[in-house]
C-alpha cells in the first residue's frame, strides 16, 4: 500500500506554502507609471530594468490612467502628483472609487516636500512616497518593499496558510471569472466541494500539527489531481486561469474541473479523486486515512454564480453524508437518478456470477476459403433480473471499476473451456474457442495458472483455447506483457490480437509478441469493398499478419461483398451477423450438426 509520508513536525517555510507558480517572483511584476514627462518615464525604467524588473508601462497623460490600469492590471502604480491635466489626487482618488482597481498599491512621487500634500495622499491610500529627483537605489528599495508587503498581504487574506490553498474568497472570484467565460464560449463547469471531516476531528482528538499535516497531504493530492485533469479551455490563458483547488472551509476543500464534456466524465473523475484521497496518510506515529463525502454541482444548469454554485455542491455534500449514499452526489436531480441506476446495476453485478445469471454467446468464425465452422468467439451477457440480457458494454466495464472483473473473467474461461470439451466430446469437430480476457485480468500475474486449472478440470485441449488480447492492454507495460503471453503459449494455448488497427502497436512490438491470430477491427471491415483507404488498410494487415506466421480474421462481416472482398484479398477467416449472430450453446450445437465439417 502507498502511504503520504508528512513528518508533523515539519515546518511549513513560507516557500513551501508559495502557491505561485514555480519560478514567479517580485521581478516579474508588472510596474506602471504615470508621470507628464517623457523624460521621467524613461528614466525610471531605466532603473527597473537594471534593477530586474521586465514588465513595465508608462503614460504621459493622466486621463489614461484608469483605462491603462484596467488593461494592463499592474502589480504597483508609480503616480506623480504634479501634472497639467489632471492631478495625482485626482487620480487616486478614481482609483479608490473603482471596484476592482482600489487594492492597486500606489507609490507617489512628488517634488514637494510639505506634509499637507503627503498627509492628503496617504489619507488618499497610498502605499509609499518618493521624493523627486529620483533617487535609484531608494526607488528600487520602496518599490521592492511595497511589493514584497503586498504580496505578504495578498497571501494572508487569499490564501489558506497550512496548505498554501487558495481560499474561500479567491477560489470564488477564480470560479466567477471561470464562469464568465463559460457563458461566452459555452460548456460545462463542475464544483467538487468536499468534505473531509477528519481535519476537524484530529485537532480535537490528537494536535494541531497533525491535523495541519493531515491537511497538507490532502492539498497535495488535490492540486497533482487537478493538475492532471486539466481539461482545458480554448480560451483559458496563464492569465486568466483560475484557481481550480482551494480550501474553502476548516473542513472543506473545492475542485474545480473547467470544459468537462459531460456527466460520464465528471463521474469518472469524481471515483479518482474520491480513490487518491482515501489512499492511508501516515503522520509521525498515525496510520490515517480521509473519509471525503462530495457534493458535485455542474454550471449552467446548477447555477451560473460562484455563490450559487457552491451552495448546491454544498448541500449535495451535506446530503451525501446524511443518507450514506456512497461517496459523492450529484446536485441535479437528473444526475442522480442516473448514478443511482448505476449503484444499483453495480450493487447487483456484484454478486451475478454467484446467483448464476451470466451466460456465454457463442459467435461462429467461418474459414473463408471452405465455407466450414472452424472456431467459436465465447462472448459473455448477463441475464439480469428485471432488464433482460444485458451486453457486456453495460457491465464489463463495471466490473473493471467495481474490481469483480477477475471473478467474471474466470467463469468465461471456466465455461467456455467446458463447454467446448463438452462438443468434443460429442464428436462435433474440434472446434477452437477464442475467449476475450481484460486487462486487470492479464495483469493480475495468475492468468496462465487459473488456464492451467480450467483445462485441466474441462478436459480442453490447450490447442483448442486462444485468448484475445487488445493492442492497449499489451504496450502499456510490455515486459510483464511478454511473461504472461510466454507463460500461456507455454501452456499450448493460442494468442490473438483483437480490435485490430485501433491500438497503436508498433510493428516492432509486434514481431516480439508470440501472437499467432489477428483479428482486424470491424470499423475497417465495415466499409469494404467501397472505400479504397479501407481496403489498403486490411490489404497491409493482412500481408502483415501473414508475413509474421499469423492467421488473420476479419470481424463484423455483415454483407456478402464484404465476405468476397476479403476472400480475394487473401484474409483466413471471417466472423458476423451474414453467418451468424452470437447464439446460446443449444443453437450453436444445432448450427455445429448441419454443418458440412
Ligand atoms: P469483441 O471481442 O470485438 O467482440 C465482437 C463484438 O462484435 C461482439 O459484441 C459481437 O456481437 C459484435 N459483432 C459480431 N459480428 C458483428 C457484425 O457483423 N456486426 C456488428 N455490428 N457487430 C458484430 P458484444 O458481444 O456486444 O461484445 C462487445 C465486446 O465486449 C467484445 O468485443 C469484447 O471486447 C467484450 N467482451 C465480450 N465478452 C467478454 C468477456 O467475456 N470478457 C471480456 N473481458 N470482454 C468481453
Ligand atoms: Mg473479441
Ligand atoms: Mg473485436
Amino acid at each position: 500500500m502507498k502511504h503520504d509520508v508528512w513528518a508533523a513536525t515539519a515546518p511549513a517555510t513560507l516557500d513551501e506554502l508559495d502557491p505561485r507558480p514555480a519560478g514567479s517572483s517580485l521581478l516579474d511584476v508588472k510596474v506602471m507609471m504615470v508621470d507628464d514627462e517623457p523624460l521621467m518615464t524613461d528614466l525610471i525604467q531605466t532603473y527597473l530594468e537594471d534593477a530586474g524588473y521586465s514588465a513595465f508601462v508608462a503614460t504621459n497623460d493622466p486621463r489614461q490612467a484608469l483605462s491603462l490600469l484596467r488593461s494592463e492590471e499592474p502589480g504597483l502604480l508609480l503616480l506623480d502628483l504634479m501634472m497639467p491635466q489632471m492631478s495625482g489626487f485626482d487620480v487616486l482618488e478614481a482609483i479608490r472609487n473603482d471596484r476592482d482597481l482600489r487594492y492597486t498599491p500606489v507609490i507617489v512621487l512628488t517634488a514637494s516636500t510639505g506634509p499637507e500634500a503627503k498627509l492628503r495622499a496617504l489619507q488618499l491610500g497610498a502605499a509609499d512616497f518618493l521624493a523627486k529627483p529620483v533617487d535609484e537605489s531608494e526607488l528600487v528599495l520602496r518599490v521592492r518593499n511595497t511589493l514584497a508587503f503586498r504580496q505578504y498581504h495578498d497571501r494572508q487574506i487569499n490564501y489558506d496558510l497550512v496548505t498554501g490553498l487558495p481560499n474561500q474568497g479567491l477560489f470564488d472570484r477564480g470560479l466567477d471569472g471561470m464562469l464568465d467565460r463559460r457563458q461566452l464560449v459555452g460548456g460545462h463547469v463542475a464544483l467538487f466541494s468536499i468534505q473531509v471531516p477528519e481535519c476537524r476531528q484530529l485537532r480535537e482528538t490528537v494536535d494541531d500539527a497533525t491535523a495541519d499535516g493531515f491537511s497538507r497531504v490532502l492539498a497535495r493530492r488535490l492540486s497533482l489531481f487537478a493538475n492532471d485533469r486539466q481539461l482545458e479551455s480554448a480560451l483559458a490563458t496563464p492569465h486568466d486561469r483560475a484557481p481550480r483547488v482551494g480550501r474553502i472551509g476548516a473542513e472543506q476543500f473545492g475542485v474545480l474541473l473547467e470544459g468537462v464534456p459531460d456527466t460520464d466524465t465528471i463521474e469518472a473523475e469524481a471515483r479518482r479523486l474520491i480513490t487518491a484521497l482515501t489512499e492511508p496518510i501516515l503522520i509521525g506515529p498515525h496510520e490515517l486515512v480521509a473519509t471525503p463525502w462530495m457534493g458535485i454541482s455542474v454550471s449552467p444548469s446548477d447555477g451560473v454564480t460562484a455563490q450559487a454554485l457552491r451552495r448546491s455542491a454544498d448541500l449535495a455534500a451535506t446530503h451525501t453524508r446524511a443518507t450514506s449514499a456512497g461517496a459523492y452526489q450529484f446536485a441535479s436531480r437528473d444526475l442522480n437518478d442516473r448514478l443511482y441506476q448505476r449503484l444499483k446495476l453495480g450493487g447487483q453485478l456484484r454478486g451475478a456470477t454467484q446467483r448464476g445469471e451470466l451466460r456465454l454467446h457463442y459467435q461462429p468464425k467461418v474459414d473463408l476459403a471452405s465455407g466450414r465452422i472452424v472456431g467459436v468467439e465465447a462472448l459473455v451477457r448477463w441475464q439480469h433480473p428485471e432488464r433482460g440480457l444485458l451486453p457486456p458494454g453495460l457491465f464489463i466495464p463495471l466490473a473493471e471499476e467495481l474490481g469483480v472483473i477477475r471473478q467474471l473473467g474466470d467463469w468465461v474461461i471456466e465455461r467456455a473451456c467446458h463447454d467446448v470439451a463438452d462438443w468434443s466430446r460429442q464428436g462435433l469437430g474440434p472446434l477452437q474457442v477464442a475467449v476475450n480476457v481484460a486487462k486487470p485480468q492479464f495483469r493480475a500475474g495468475d492468468l496462465g495458472q487459473f488456464v492451467r486449472q480450467s483445462l485441466q478440470r474441462s478436459g480442453l485441449a490447450a490447442g483448442q483455447l486462444i485468448i484475445e488480447l487488445t493492442e492497449s492492454m499489451l504496450i502499456d507495460d510490455v515486459q510483464s506483457s511478454l511473461s504472461t503471453m510466454e507463460e500461456l503459449k507455454a501452456l499450448g494455448v493460442s494468442l490473438s490480437i483483437d480490435d485490430f488497427g485501433t491500438g497503436y502497436s508498433s510493428l516492432s512490438y509486434l514481431k516480439r509478441f508470440p501472437v499467432d491470430e489477428l483479428k482486424i477491427d470491424r470499423s475497417f471491415v465495415m466499409d469494404l469493398p467501397g472505400r479504397n483507404a479501407d481496403t489498403a488498410i486490411v490489404r497491409t494487415v493482412i500481408a502483415l499478419g501473414h508475413s509474421l506466421g499469423m492467421s488473420v480474421t476479419a470481424e463484423g462481416v455483415e454483407l456478402p461483398a464484404q465476405r468476397q472482398c476479403l476472400a480475394q484479398l487473401g484474409c483466413d477467416v471471417y466472423q458476423g451477423f451474414l453467418f451468424s449472430r452470437p447464439v446460446p450453446a443449444e443453437q450453436l450445437v444445432v448450427m455445429l450438426c448441419g454443418d458440412p465439417g
